[in-house]
């Protein structure tokens, strides 16, 4: 199949799979979600990600409507069924269907799959990146299907030629419209930290780790605008992007004096998706 749709059981292409409108995802955006990245049919890293939305969903009250081993056996069982060597595994659950009112329907939560065929970016090559008012609610750490601010900054970096919008909210940088974004400054990684105002990313985690590994002190502390244009580079994180570098943000050219610790970190990352994807 060139993609694939699932729906509580039901499985197609996803441009044909037909979904009940009364599903709270498409009245309030209520669910989450999460995604990986699939190579050779082995999804990376996905016990981190189911882990991650069934913290999400117990958070909002969402009672998932698959176990967690289920849900994993469930994707693995799937991701063979699309064609291509790379995919991109999203998955939501919604917290049920129901007549549109906001107090929660007692009926149970809806899951949906979608896989595509879609290559990581070369990771080594540098991105361009555009900075934007950080207009989202604080409940950021939290991956619900309300996405509108990102898609805003996401559409407004794209008609830029910028590969990433960048958040900053109240002078200090939060994060990307859908990655994290970490600077390296005098042999020192530094990101925002991991409160309500960032997504707690899966590949920032590793980055971190990385860094740790390789006698790179960690700060995980609040950074400003100004030290994003000032730092030595900076890193952009997301599962789909792996660990890029970054060269202009607002066409103003940024990094570029430490590319030995970029390079470093960013084998490492690569270096392990590549190996635990490995047949
Ligand atoms: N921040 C936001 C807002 C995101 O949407 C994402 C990924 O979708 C990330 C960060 C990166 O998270 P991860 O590394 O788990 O993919």
């Amino acid at each position: 199949m060139k993609n694939l749709g699932y729906y509580n059981g039901k499985l197609g292409e996803i441009e044909k799979l037909t979904l009940p409108v009364t599903d709270r995802a498409f009245y309030f955006g209520d669910g989450v979600y999460d995604a990986v990245m699939c190579r050779n049919n082995i999804p990376y890293l996905l016990k981190n990600h189911i882990d991650r939305i069934f913290e999400n969903a117990h958070f909002l009250g969402i009672v998932p409507p698959i176990s967690k081993s289920k849900l994993e056996g469930l994707i693995w069982e799937l991701c063979p069924l699309v064609d291509g060597t790379e995919k991109f595994v999203y998955f939501h659950i919604s917290r049920g269907s129901g007549i549109r009112n906001h107090e929660f329907t007692k009926t149970p939560a809806n899951l949906f799959i979608m896989i595509k065929e879609q290559k990581i970016d070369n990771i080594y090559e540098k991105m361009e990146l555009c900075t934007q008012n950080d207009i989202r609610y604080a409940m950021c750490n939290i991956k619900t299907l309300n996405l509108l601010p990102s898609v805003l900054c996401a559409e407004n970096a794209r008609k830029n030629g910028c590969g990433e919008g960048v958040f900053v909210r109240d002078g200090f940088v939060t994060e990307c419209s859908h990655s994290n974004i970490s600077i390296l400054k005098n042999g020192k990684l530094i990101t925002a930290p991991a409160d309500c105002h960032i997504l707690p990313g899966v590949t920032r985690a590793h980055l971190i780790e990385a860094a740790k590994k390789h006698g790179v002190e960690v700060v995980e502390e609040k950074y400003t605008k100004n030290e994003l244009f000032e730092a030595d580079e900076i890193i952009v994180t997301s599962s789909s992007k792996l660990a890029r570098g970054v060269k202009k943000i607002d066409s103003r050219p940024v990094g570029g004096k430490d590319e030995k610790t970029l390079l470093l970190l960013q084998n490492e990352i690569y270096g392990s998706y590549i190996n635990a994807t490995q047949i």
